[in-house]
C-alpha cells in the first residue's frame, strides 16, 4: 500500500478511481467511454449539472454567484483576473505570501497597477503578513488562501471593503469558508478537488463587465457564465472525476466533517514534528497549513536516509519543493488519518534507530 503524500496532482479516493476506470470503458451501460461521449450530449449535461450542483451545496454558494468549469489551470486565472476585473486607471492590491501569489501579482501587472500591500519575501514565506491596509478604492484584494510551497494558510480573511479574489487552489473544500465574503474565487483542481484539467471559479455575476476592456471571448468570465462552461469543448473527463470526488465528499459528511478530519490530521502530523527532536517545522505556528506540511531536519545531511526509510514504508511524495527544501507533506481530504499515522510512525522509527 502506498501513502501519496505528493502537493499536485493530488491523492483522491480509491472509489473515484475505480468509478472513474470503469466509466472510461463503458460509462453509465452507455456503451461509449466517458473519452468519447459529446460534450452536449445528455448523459455529460447531467454530469456538469451535478458537479455545479455539489459545488453549491457543499460550499453554501449563495444567490448571485456562477460556477464555472475553466481550463488552463490557476494560472490563466492569474491572467484573467486582471482582465476581467482590473480597469484602466484603477488599482488592484496583491498579498505576496509566495510562489504563486507573486506569479499572480506579476501577471496582473502586465494588465494594470498593481499594489504589493503585503509579503513575508523577507522570511522565505514563513508566515502570513497581518494587520494589511488595503486602499479602499482598490478594484480588487487579491490573496492566496494556503501556500502549496510554503506550508503556509491564511485561517483569518483581512479584513477589507475592496472586493475579495482568491487562489484557493490547494485548500478549496477542505475547511468551511463564506462564500459571500468573496467576489471570486479559483481553484486548480488537482489540489483538492478532482484531476488536473479543469479550474474551479465563482464569481459574483454583479463583479462582472465592469473591466471596460473587449476581451477575447475565451478570456471572459461572462461568457462563460452564459454558455454554462460550454463555450467550447469542456474537459470531460476532469469535470466527471471532479464530480465522483465531491460526491464522495457529500457522502462523507461534507465540509464540516472532512475540516474535522484535516484538523486531526495536522494535530498528529505537527505535534511529532514538534516532539521528535530529529525535526523542526518551518512555517510559524499560528500560520501552519492543514494541507501542506512543511518539515526539515535538525540535520539536514540525514534527510536522504529519511527519505529512504520513508520509501521504504510505502510513503510517496514527501521530498520539500527546491525552495523550502527538507520535506512536505501533503495532506488533501482524500489522504486518511491511517496514511498520517504510517508517516508519524516512520518519524519515530527513524528517530529509535538514529539516537
Ligand atoms: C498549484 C497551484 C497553482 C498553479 O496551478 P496550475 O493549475 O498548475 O496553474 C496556483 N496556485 C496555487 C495556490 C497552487 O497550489
Amino acid at each position: 500500500m502506498k501513502h501519496n503524500f505528493g502537493a499536485g496532482p493530488c491523492i483522491l479516493p480509491k472509489e473515484v478511481f475505480q468509478e472513474a476506470s470503469q466509466a472510461v470503458v463503458d460509462f453509465n451501460n452507455s456503451g461509449l467511454s466517458i473519452l468519447e461521449i459529446s460534450h452536449r450530449s445528455k448523459d455529460f449535461e447531467a454530469v456538469i449539472a451535478e458537479a455545479e450542483r455539489l459545488v453549491r451545496e457543499l460550499l453554501n454558494v449563495p444567490q448571485g454567484y456562477s460556477i464555472l468549469f475553466l481550463q488552463g489551470g490557476a494560472s490563466t486565472q492569474f491572467a484573467m483576473v486582471p482582465l476581467n476585473l482590473l480597469a484602466d486607471g484603477a488599482q488592484a492590491a496583491y498579498l505576496d505570501t509566495g510562489v504563486w501569489a507573486s506569479k499572480a501579482a506579476k501577471e496582473a501587472k502586465k494588465i494594470g497597477d498593481v499594489a504589493i500591500v503585503g509579503s513575508s519575501a523577507d522570511k522565505n514565506y514563513t508566515y502570513i503578513p497581518k494587520n494589511i491596509e488595503v486602499p479602499a478604492d482598490a478594484a480588487y484584494f487579491h490573496y492566496t488562501s494556503n501556500n502549496t510551497i510554503y506550508g503556509t494558510e491564511v485561517f483569518d480573511i483581512p479584513s477589507t471593503v475592496a472586493p475579495l479574489v482568491c487562489d484557493m487552489s490547494s485548500d478549496i473544500f477542505s475547511r468551511t469558508i463564506n462564500v459571500a465574503d468573496y467576489a471570486l474565487i479559483y481553484a486548480g483542481a488537482q489540489k483538492n478537488m478532482g484531476p488536473a484539467g479543469v479550474t474551479l471559479v465563482i464569481v459574483k455575476d454583479d463583479i462582472l463587465g465592469k473591466s471596460g476592456r473587449t476581451l477575447p471571448t475565451i478570456f471572459d468570465y461572462e461568457s462563460h457564465s452564459k454558455a454554462g462552461s460550454m463555450y467550447n469543448t469542456p474537459p470531460v473527463f476532469s469535470i466527471y472525476v471532479s464530480m465522483l470526488n465531491l460526491r464522495w465528499l457529500k457522502a462523507k459528511g461534507g465540509i464540516d466533517v472532512i475540516e474535522q478530519e484535516n484538523i486531526i490530521k495536522a494535530r498528529a502530523l505537527y505535534g511529532e514534528i514538534d516532539r521528535n527532536p530529529f525535526f523542526k517545522g518551518t512555517a510559524v505556528e499560528e500560520d501552519r497549513s492543514r494541507m501542506n506540511v512543511t518539515f526539515v531536519m535538525e540535520n539536514p545531511e540525514l534527510e536522504a536516509s529519511f527519505l529512504e526509510l520513508a520509501k521504504e514504508r510505502g510513503l510517496i511524495g514527501l521530498k520539500g519543493h527546491r525552495s523550502v527544501g527538507g520535506f512536505r507533506a501533503s495532506m488533501y481530504n482524500a489522504l486518511s488519518i491511517s496514511s498520517v499515522n504510517a508517516l508519524v510512525d516512520t518519524m519515530k522509527e527513524f528517530e529509535e534507530k538514529n539516537k
